[in-house]
């Protein structure tokens, strides 16, 4: 079968690998898509983080070549001898969350904070830019008549928005601010909008992405190379709003997100970062302000919890998957139409790949 393969840095092939058998506690699932993300890019560009390549992944027991892709779905077509939840031919989005189940954070049910834990897709255990992959039953979860296979791919994006909100607290009325409306960015911006957000500021500098934000739910979208998106914000929100998610990766967004909180305010830190960046604790101390990182969602044994909760929120409507997809691209081309377009700064917010 057909996968793409991260061989090393700027050495990404589409070619055939060997099909893995299925445990008993395992499925087998036909791909229909997979979205590409901004850390199958880092891995790409600037790769390998988080793939492993000289110490084996302690739980995969996999180095590079691996297959990537770790937001998927597809159809169930083989079943483990032991799986009762899951039967062939159910649609499901796969929660790509990889745990040992024997540290502290498993034992508490935290799963995605498990210490030897990783992605699939990133970390080895299959990949989603393929035909088709083997993954445990649990991180399956099934898909609703109402939301497409294809939207299934969507569900591991759209759970991390929905996460970050829910460790935020953002209760309705709230006024809330977004820096940066990528892929994740337009996440959150609909998961506030859905958690009953009074008003929502964005602050992004590419138009499509702030036509997007609109659409998401933005109330107000700044763009920050024109004017000063906190004195926008703290002019019209009376010294700040309630909470504030820092979703483009750099320092200047991350000091905006802590200074356009109010005293007292939340500051969500969503992105992974590059480089170190120089913060001013006087911003937080003086102003009580509280800073939380948030990363990815609950999985493992807990995967219907996270994702089922995104899928009903697409399911009803509360949340739109389609307005975030701007291309759809046959695995073949994944390179040259996905990863290198994404990289040239195009106007593309999610690209599907569909094998
Ligand atoms: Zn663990």
């Amino acid at each position: 079968m057909r996968a793409a393969v991260f061989h090393d840095r700027e050495d990404v092939r589409v070619e055939e690998i060997a099909r893995d058998d299925v445990g008993a506690d395992e499925v087998r699932i036909d791909l229909r898509a997979a979205g590409i993300c901004g850390s199958d890019l880092h891995e790409y560009a600037a790769g390998p983080i988080f793939v492993p390549d000289e110490t084996p992944h302690p739980v995969t027991g996999e180095t590079a070549p691996i297959p990537m892709g770790h937001e998927f779905a597809g159809v169930v077509s083989e079943v483990g001898s032991e799986v009762e939840t899951l039967t062939e031919g159910d649609p499901v989005a796969v929660n790509p969350v990889i745990w040992d189940g024997t540290c502290r954070y498993c034992d508490e049910g935290k799963y995605h904070l498990c210490v030897n834990g990783g992605f699939v897709g990133l970390s080895g255990g299959g990949g989603g830019f393929a035909e088709e992959t083997v993954v445990p039953a649990v991180s399956a979860v099934p898909l609703p008549d109402g939301v497409p296979v294809e939207h299934g791919a969507l569900v591991e994006p759209f759970t991390v928005g929905v996460h970050a909100v829910r460790r935020a607290n953002v209760r309705a009325g709230d006024s809330v601010a977004v820096f940066g409306s990528g892929p994740i960015g337009q996440a959150v911006i609909q998961a506030s909008w859905a958690a009953g957000a009074g008003e929502i500021y964005v602050s992004e500098p590419q138009e499509a992405r702030a036509e997007m934000a609109v659409d998401s739910g933005a109330d107000v979208v700044v763009d920050p190379t024109e004017s000063d998106p906190v004195e926008r914000i703290t002019s019209e929100s009376d010294g700040g709003v309630d909470a504030t998610f820092e979703v483009a990766g750099i320092e200047t967004t991350v000091n905006q997100s802590i200074n356009a909180a109010k005293r007292n305010g939340q500051v969500t830190i969503v992105s992974i970062f590059e480089d170190e960046v120089s913060v001013h604790p006087n911003d937080v101390v003086l102003g009580e302000r509280r800073i939380s990182g948030t990363l990815a969602y609950q999985g493992g044994p807990l995967s219907n919890v996270s994702f089922g909760r995104t899928i009903r929120m697409m399911e009803t409507g509360r949340l739109d998957p389609e307005l975030l997809v701007t291309s759809r691209i046959d695995l073949d081309d994944i390179v040259e139409e996905g990863f290198e377009r994404l990289l040239g700064g195009s106007e593309e917010v999610k690209i599907l790949v569909e094998p």
